[in-house]
């Protein structure tokens, strides 16, 4: 049922415009959520949650049911084949969330979702925004439902939808950026191996990069880099990578299942403004990049905290509409800094001439050494250095 006016009109329901409806709702306000697609999505796709994501996730109740699910991983270990170029450890970092926890991306948004009902609000979906006017302080959308086009007047409204946002197109945003040749393999699959690993590997090989990182239920998160990703990687596909790429000391396993698999195509974007008028954009919905230190969901999770706050505060009157302004202020430096810290570690994970590819081994194997920098990594990585960016 679409009510004629709300408050805030939040569209999209992936996990940040599910966390902003949950913000909203613990304030007791009542936002309307619409979302296109019939059914909540099944995939696994973004599984890193990051030290600083589950800070800003308690204040909403749901970092303890994420944490009972996840898998608590303390460290990130840098490999070039056999050997050992360097380890990144959580354990020290200055947080009550010394580790990254990999949980499938479908859990989080059950979880977001769950915490939403019992706060009382339902997500409306086969709803799809197509289009908005704003005068006057209120924004006019238009939404297209089964029973015909609906007109909702709300004070604001929120487009939480995905990377080819029509609430940032409808605002004629700007999405500055580049597609980048190359993508990645990614699949979640079983192995038959004799021990366990708890760490994050990142294999570098002379053939491109594999990563492995133990999911909670027995299964993997590979990551690879390629020049063309096929739509469904399968079980010789992932071997394949793994022979090519991994340790031949402790060979990676045969692939007994994927449960999921895709693909990702390497784009960098941010759009040009976070806000028009009464208008925001958050999620990938105002950036994109490459998979890459797993920040995308991430960063959108705490945009989505951060801008719930604002609008609660201006809502139940308790700062006046300047308070707007901070969330551009606030996040669209943090996602360049996100964007910048995915293209190193993409560069650094797809160069191909040798005497490059040593030449970083050497200085990951120098700096990893150095107390201080192994410190600034993990800092980056969890998104602790980027804390004063958000409001928690
Ligand atoms: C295959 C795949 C693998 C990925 N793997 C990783 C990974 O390993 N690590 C990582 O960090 N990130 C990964 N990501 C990215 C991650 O999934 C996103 O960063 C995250 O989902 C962003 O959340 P969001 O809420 O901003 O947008 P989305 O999750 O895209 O949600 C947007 C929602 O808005 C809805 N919507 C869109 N348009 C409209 C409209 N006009 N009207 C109504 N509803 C609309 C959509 O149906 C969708 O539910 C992956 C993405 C994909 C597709």
């Amino acid at each position: 049922m679409i009510p004629k006016k709300t408050d805030v009109l939040i569209v999209g329901a992936g996990p940040t415009g599910l966390a902003l409806a949950v913000v909203l709702a613990q304030s007791g306000l009542r936002p309307l959520i619409v979302e296109r697609a019939d059914k909540p999505q099944t995939t696994s796709r973004a599984a890193v949650i990051h030290a600083h994501t589950l800070e800003v996730l308690d204040a909403i109740g749901v970092t303890a049911p994420m944490l009972a699910e996840g898998r608590r991983i303390e460290k990130f270990a840098l490999r070039d084949r056999d050997s050992l170029l360097g380890l990144i450890g959580f354990d020290q970092l200055p947080s009550t969330h010394r580790y990254l926890l990999m949980l499938p991306q479908d859990r989080t948004e059950a979880i977001l979702l769950e915490r939403l009902a019992e706060l009382g609000v339902g997500v409306v979906r086969g709803v799809t925004f197509s289009g908005l006017s704003q005068t006057g302080g209120e924004v006019v959308a238009k939404l297209e439902t089964p029973a015909g086009v609906a007109s909702v007047t709300s004070r604001f409204v929120v487009g939480a939808d995905g990377v080819h946002s029509a609430v940032r197109q409808a605002c004629g945003i700007a999405f500055d950026g580049a597609a980048y040749p190359g993508s990645f393999v990614l699949a979640d699959v079983k192995l038959d191996e004799a021990e366990p690993r708890d760490e994050v590997s990142l294999f570098f090989s002379p053939e491109g990069l594999v990563v492995l990182a133990p999911l909670p239920d027995g299964h993997y998160r590979v990551v690879a880099t390629v020049d063309v990703a096929r739509e469904r990687p399968d079980a010789a596909c992932i071997e394949a990578l793994f022979a090519a790429r991994g340790p031949t000391d402790k060979p990676l396993g045969k692939v007994m299942e994927v449960s999921w698999s895709s693909r990702f195509q390497l784009h960098h974007r941010l759009a040009a403004s976070y806000r028009k008028g009464h208008v925001f954009v958050i999620g990938d919905a105002a950036h994109a990049h490459s998979p890459a230190g797993g920040q995308g969901m991430n960063t959108g999770l705490v945009d989505a905290c951060t801008l719930g706050r604002i609008l609660t505060e201006v809502l139940l009157g308790k700062a006046d509409e300047r308070a707007l302004d901070q969330y551009e202020a606030l996040r669209r430096p943090a996602a360049a800094d996100v964007l910048a810290l995915a293209g190193r570690l993409t560069t650094a994970a797809t160069l191909r001439a040798p005497v490059l590819r040593g030449l970083r081994n050497a200085a990951f194997s120098v700096a990893t050494r150095l107390p201080g920098v192994r410190r600034r990594l993990a800092m980056s990585l969890s998104g602790l250095s980027r804390r004063n960016a958000s409001l928690s």
